[in-house]
């Protein structure tokens, strides 16, 4: 059984509550009513590529509590191949506890949860799934252990690798080695390449050269620079009334991979990816504003 994209990841609850003031130390403030919505950058992932139509499998972990119930019935909802999501007895679900503030400004907080007990023996049991897949898609919220494992599982099978550098955290060498293309926002790329903002076709080009197959730069509403050999392609993205950016690299990212597992150049799959970007920041949240094929605008 082949899958286009395994994501090895996290899976999250979102809490949000809307403030008009955030507390000082010490101090209570009355927030709006509790919103729970699914969410974690690999729970995203997998949601965003089966909602394109791929054949999308989630390698994680959450607890056996009703924010972990929540979450399996969504990711079953959009399709997602589940078989490796383990439950771990007596710890909680992750949570990501999100104030918005008045100017929609989020501050957020998250408690990995059952996501840190991702391990090595995880990646040894979904070693067949992992190994099946055209491609192995990463971010940082699950432990590092795991995510090596699982990337040279994937590369000894001749699988294709990308990393999502989120959140931002230093990358060993061999695994850096393995990414094709290594997925960031300007934010990370700055924090990767320890210097200002530059050009993005610059730091593109510069990130493709520090050990990488390929790097993608991600520039909101500017689209994404594309890195790879010695070519540097910048793809904008189309014009979107944008409502809420939430999940917006999330969609961009599974939507690449789905791409480049049925076959396209890096390029044509960023162009593909800019759509799905562009899509999922015309509705507000992350999950719920996924795009089906027929809902990405026009290239
Ligand atoms: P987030 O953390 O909000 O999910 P990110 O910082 O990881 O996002 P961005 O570069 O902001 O990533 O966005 C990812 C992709 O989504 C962009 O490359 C672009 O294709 C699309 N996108 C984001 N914002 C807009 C926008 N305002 N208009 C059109 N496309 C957008």
């Amino acid at each position: 059984e082949r899958w286009d994209v395994v994501v090895v990841g996290s899976v999250n609850a979102d809490l949000v509550v809307g403030v008009d003031r955030r507390p000082a130390p010490g101090e209570t403030v009355l927030g709006s009513d509790l919103a729970v919505h699914p969410g974690g950058k690999g729970a995203n992932q997998a949601v965003a590529a089966a909602r394109l139509g791929g054949r999308a499998a989630l390698v994680g972990r959450v607890g056996d509590d009703g924010h972990g119930a929540l979450l399996r019935e969504a990711l079953a909802a959009d399709g997602v191949g589940l078989d490796h999501l383990a439950t771990t007895p007596g710890v909680p679900t992750g949570v990501a506890l999100i104030t918005v503030g008045p100017d929609g400004d989020n501050s957020i907080i998250v408690s990995p949860g059952a996501n840190a007990r991702l391990g090595p023996d995880d990646v040894a049991a979904a070693r067949g799934l992992i190994a099946a897949a055209s491609v192995v898609s990463f971010q940082l919220e699950v432990p590092p252990p795991a995510v090596a494992a699982a990337a040279r599982v994937a590369a000894g099978a001749g699988g294709r690798v990308v990393l999502n550098l989120s959140p931002p955290a230093p990358v060993p060498a061999e695994l850096l080695a393995r990414c094709d293309p290594l997925v960031v926002n300007e934010h990370e790329a700055a924090f990767l390449l320890g210097g200002e903002r530059g050009d993005p076709r610059d730091t593109a080009a510069a990130l493709a050269r520090s050990g990488p197959r390929s790097a993608v730069v991600t520039l909101g509403a500017d689209g994404a620079v594309v890195a790879g050999g010695d070519r540097v392609t910048a793809i904008p993205a189309p014009r979107a009334d944008a409502v809420d950016t939430t999940g917006a690299g999330d969609a961009f990212t599974a939507a690449l991979c789905l791409r480049l597992a049925r076959g396209d150049t890096l390029e044509d799959a960023a162009r593909y990816a800019v759509r799905a970007g562009a899509a999922a920041v015309r509705r507000r949240g992350a999950q719920s504003s996924f795009p089906t094929p027929t809902e990405l605008p026009a290239p």
